[in-house]
């Protein structure tokens, strides 16, 4: 049994650095920051309300990485990510989606200025366990375990049933492909088995994520490699959780159109907010923004903004 718990424990460690690992081998000028990475994290709190809105506030936050106490990532940024809203990320490589994330996960804490609340409460006063239970982050390259899918979605939430499993990788539009699987539930989603694509592993944590109820989702660009029609069902899916608060972290248009509230990143800086008609009205950076996807589409060649977005 310890085993099994020391075993898991350094998984979902793993996994909740996957991304940035991933991104340091694709970045070689990041690897030695991000291998010097060492979370910030406070001590656990004790807040652990029965009842969660999922209301988020960031209030003026400043923030450096403790590894680069001089150099501001986030600069007195305020937003808000409310209750049933979609709410999408975009900007730059480099303006700081990430470190949004890696500070609502409490990985760090925003020592420099300001302060995040969750449901009206600084979210340090939360307990630890509580807030893992309530805020689930599904990365772009989720890391599957080597054992059956069904073990891996019901990861998700301890002693779910069949039922909930199904209901969830309907949601995550992953139920029918996983029926056709050779093993169907039963079938090992290891790297190993080479069985599962990148858009069905995304879907797979995606149900992952939804078994266990979140009151905020984040998705870390994670429908980045779904087909067309398997992201707008996904989209569907999320418009229908209605009191969830969700936070799209998104390098593509697709998805972030549709979303209740836009908020461009600069620099650490907020640099433009509103939805998709406001802010092309306003002709500033999310407008060229669209127009380089437009052509990029246009010309049906390598995601050219892609790269330039990061
Ligand atoms: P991308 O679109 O490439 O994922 P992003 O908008 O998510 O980028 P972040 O990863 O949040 O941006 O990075 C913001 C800034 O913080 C960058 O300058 C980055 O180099 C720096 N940074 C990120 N992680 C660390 C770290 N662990 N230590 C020091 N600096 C970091």
């Amino acid at each position: 049994v310890l085993y099994e718990l020391q075993f898991t424990s350094a998984v979902e460690v793993l996994m909740s650095y996957w991304p940035h690992v991933k991104k340091a081998v694709g970045a070689s000028e990041k690897i030695f920051e991000y291998v010097d990475r060492k979370p910030d994290t406070p001590p656990d709190g004790s807040l652990a309300p029965q009842t969660l809105k999922g209301h988020v506030q960031f209030k003026n936050i400043t923030f450096a990485y403790p590894k680069r106490p001089d150099t501001d990532v986030l600069k007195n940024i305020s937003f808000e990510l409310k209750p049933g809203q979609i709410t999408a990320l975009v900007g730059p490589s480099g303006s700081g989606k990430s470190t949004i994330v890696s500070l609502l996960e409490r990985f760090y804490q925003p020592k420099k200025s300001g302060e995040i609340l969750l449901d009206q409460n600084p979210l340090v006063k939360y307990k630890d366990q509580y807030l893992h239970e309530k805020i689930s982050v599904v990365s772009q390259e989720p890391v599957l375990f080597a054992r059956s899918v069904r073990e891996n979605i019901k990861y998700g939430k301890e002693n779910a049933s069949d039922e909930e499993m199904r209901a969830a990788a309907k949601l995550a539009n992953a139920d029918d492909f996983i029926d056709s699987l050779p093993k169907g539930y039963d079938t090992d989603a290891g790297e190993k088995g080479g069985q599962v694509s990148g858009g069905q592993k995304q879907r797979i944590a995606i149900a992952r994520a939804l078994i266990q109820k979140p009151q905020i989702l984040v998705l870390d660009d994670a429908t980045s490699s779904l087909d067309t029609e398997s992201e707008h069902r996904v989209r569907a899916t999320l418009i229908e959780l209605k009191n969830c608060t969700v936070l799209l972290i998104s390098h593509r248009l697709s998805g972030v159109e549709n979303a209740d509230h836009i908020i461009f990143l600069r620099e650490g800086e907020v640099a433009e907010e509103g939805n998709d008609e406001e802010l092309r009205a306003k002709n500033g950076l999310y407008a060229e923004f669209v127009k380089q996807q437009n052509t990029s589409i246009h010309r049906n060649t390598e995601d050219v903004t892609n790269s330039e977005m990061g």
